[in-house]
């Protein structure tokens, strides 16, 4: 009988989440293309998971409670060294760096910077960066949402003009 394999292909496709093709290395850069490709389907994702006990829609600190193990990077936006990349963020709307409605435009700080990981339970999207503050290094985790990723434009491409 083929029913016990058909059991096993599919629980071996939700192990492996969404990617699957050639998506695996963690250093991939991912264009606006694949960035929004990954948010859709993160999109329709409607189970509950311990992922969700903070409400991340706004960059957060790392909350101690999650568990670096449950996420799997799966990428990066960012295409330049820190030291190349601006640090001008996007806000046209007045939106500011904490708005959960803040935009995310990958050739802005600090989504230039960030790298995406899924939630190895639910395949939903986070993004991640390292906030350089005066004193420490804060972890800031924000959920992907589809709707705020914007292709803006910059006159010199992201980069920092000397
Ligand atoms: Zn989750």
């Amino acid at each position: 009988m083929l029913e016990s394999t058909g059991a096993d292909s599919i629980n071996m496709a939700s192990s492996k989440g969404i990617l699957e093709d050639g998506l695996s290395n963690s250093e991939q850069f991912l264009d606006i293309d694949s960035l929004t490709k990954l948010a859709a389907l993160a999109a329709s994702v409607t189970s509950d998971c311990r992922c969700l006990l903070h409400d991340l829609s706004s960059w957060s600190t790392w909350p101690i409670s999650y568990r670096e193990q449950d996420f799997l990077q799966i990428g990066t936006l960012a295409r330049l060294s820190s030291e190349e990349a601006i640090l001008e963020e996007y806000h046209p709307a007045g939106t500011n760096y904490w708005s959960s409605t803040a935009p995310v435009a990958p050739r802005f700080y600090p989504y230039n910077q960030c790298t995406l990981w899924q939630c190895r339970c639910c395949s939903r999207i986070y993004l991640r960066h390292n906030d350089d503050g005066a004193y420490h290094v804060a972890l800031r985790i924000r959920r992907l949402h589809a709707q705020f990723i914007v292709d803006a434009p910059h006159f010199n491409d992201g980069r920092e003009s000397r």
